[in-house]
């Protein structure tokens, strides 16, 4: 809606809450896709689209760490090392995934360096923002 210049914005390490915010709605509008892949015992996220800040599209995959229950053979229970522990033996299906995102649109934003060496560039406009993902149980968890 906004028209502004089409010069890309400068870059800018943030992670200011309300980029945050921002994420959720476009991810409520459809703007913005998160989704978790289960593939062979491998549990990674995918989130593609706008990018809260600079609105350029991008997508970033990473692996999951999730224990699963106990397929694989490795029967000595590693107690005590601290190791992730998600959600309890019991059977709900649900799962839950915080991801830290970076920009990373590969568009150069320019990075204000004022008066100082030459003009640098980085890819991505450096937000970073956090995504919470929830599923695949939602049974009228929302309002
Ligand atoms: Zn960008
Ligand atoms: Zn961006």
């Amino acid at each position: 809606m906004t028209s502004q210049t089409h010069d890309p914005i400068p870059y800018e390490q943030t992670s200011d809450y309300r980029w945050t915010e921002a994420a959720f709605e476009l991810l409520e509008s459809g703007a913005l896709t998160a989704r978790v892949m289960t593939n062979d015992n491998v549990s990674s996220a995918v989130v593609e689209g706008a990018c809260p800040r600079c609105v350029h599209q991008f997508a970033d995959r990473r692996a999951l760490t999730v224990v699963t229950s106990g397929i694989g053979g490795s029967r000595s229970g590693a107690q005590g090392m601290g190791g992730t522990h998600l959600g309890e033996p019991g059977g709900t299906d649900g799962y839950q995934v915080v991801l830290d995102i970076t920009c990373s649109c590969g568009v150069a934003h320019p990075i204000d360096a004022s008066g100082a060496a030459g003009s640098n560039t980085a890819g991505g406009c450096g937000v970073s923002f956090r995504i919470e993902l929830a599923g695949p149980a939602t049974a009228g968890g929302r309002p």
